[in-house]
């Protein structure tokens, strides 16, 4: 049903991955009775992987999806305003700033906090769909672990890819690594890294065909694109790292992004640009990419956010 409301808010939160429910934190202890607007996937990357083991504070682990669980209520326990809809559109002629939900209702903000994070890519294989956290993965550094002492993939060739396949030689038994082309397109010492790692094998030209199992992943079917030649590769994990998209196309026109459209702030801040508006998370970073960076970011942008709203004395 469409809602042409206009409502006024002081603090708008676009996203609910850990940056965005950390934000929604702060600003909502900050009494900026924040509205926060969770987008198509509430939770956030964090809500399709399995176990997360490396945020501080769960020593015996958490399930993604509990652990964002956990972060919404915190959120909603300050009063955070939280939404089960996507903004499809913004308007930062400012000095308010306006945004559009999916149901056409209008919410003027005197900050917004960008929190819509990034969307890895996938392969578009039915095999990677049925088995995705049943072996296949699209981070290493989370899933790595499970996957000791035995023999993995990575498919990609960009430093991602190089990364990846560096990370987990250190802890599997074999890496293969599948290239599509004769060449990668990693920067030099990230490749020269990855030919001196003994445990790496570099498979050129080789694209996925299949990944094989039933419950869990059992091997990976490639083929040779020059020779035509067919194998398979006795892998129990499957780490695509062919790059990540920045969920930041309603922004353009509006925030400057970087040439992969990630957005950029100042350097060590969380301000963009536009004065009041402040990106933080994935959206933002396309180096470290991890749970609790993006929570230390969505931190720092609440903290930005309050300290803009303080300056112009609305609050
Ligand atoms: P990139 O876009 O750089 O690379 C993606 C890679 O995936 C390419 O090699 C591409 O192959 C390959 N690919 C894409 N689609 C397919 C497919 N369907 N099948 C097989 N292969 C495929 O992404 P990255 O995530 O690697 O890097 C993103 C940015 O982040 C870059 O600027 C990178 O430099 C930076 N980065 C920096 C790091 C560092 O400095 N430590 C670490 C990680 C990332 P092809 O080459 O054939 O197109």
């Amino acid at each position: 049903m469409s809602d042409q409301g206009v409502e006024r808010v002081r603090c708008l939160i676009i996203g609910s991955g850990p940056a965005g429910y950390t934000a929604a934190i702060y600003a909502s202890r900050a009494n900026l009775k924040p509205v926060l607007y969770t987008g198509k996937e509430p939770g956030g990357q964090l809500t399709i992987t399995n176990e997360v083991e490396n945020y501080p504070g769960y020593p015996n682990g958490i399930m993604g999806p509990e652990m964002m669980e956990d972060f919404k209520k915190q959120a909603e326990r300050f009063g955070t305003d939280i939404r089960y809809e996507l903004i499809e559109k913004v308007d930062f002629t400012g000095p308010v700033h306006k945004a559009w939900s999916e149901t056409g209702h209008l919410v003027e903000a005197d900050t917004v906090i960008i929190a819509t994070g990034a969307s890895a890519r996938w392969l578009g294989l039915e095999s990677e769909q049925k088995l995705m956290n049943r072996g296949v993965s699209a981070c290493a550094v989370c899933d790595g672990f499970f996957f000791r002492g035995q023999e993995v993939a990575v498919v990609g060739a960009g430093d991602t890819a190089a990364e990846e396949a560096t990370y987990l030689s250190k802890l599997c038994k074999k890496v293969h690594l599948l290239v599509r082309r004769d060449e990668m397109r990693a920067s030099k010492i990230m490749q020269e890294r990855v030919m001196k790692t003994e445990n790496i094998e570099v498979h050129w030209n080789t694209v996925t065909e299949e990944i094989l199992g039933t419950e869990n992943v059992e091997g990976v079917r490639v083929s040779n694109v020059k020779t035509g030649e067919k194998k398979v590769l006795p892998v129990t994990g499957f780490f695509v790292a062919i790059g990540h998209t920045p969920n930041t196309s309603i922004f353009e026109g509006w925030i400057d992004m970087d040439e992969n459209k990630y957005l950029k702030t100042i350097p060590g801040r969380s301000l963009t640009n536009i004065p009041g508006v402040f990106a933080s998370g994935d959206a933002q970073d396309h180096i470290y990419r991890q749970a609790v960076t993006a929570a230390g970011t969505g931190c720092m942008a609440a903290l930005d956010a309050e300290r803009y709203l303080s300056e112009l004395g609305i609050i």
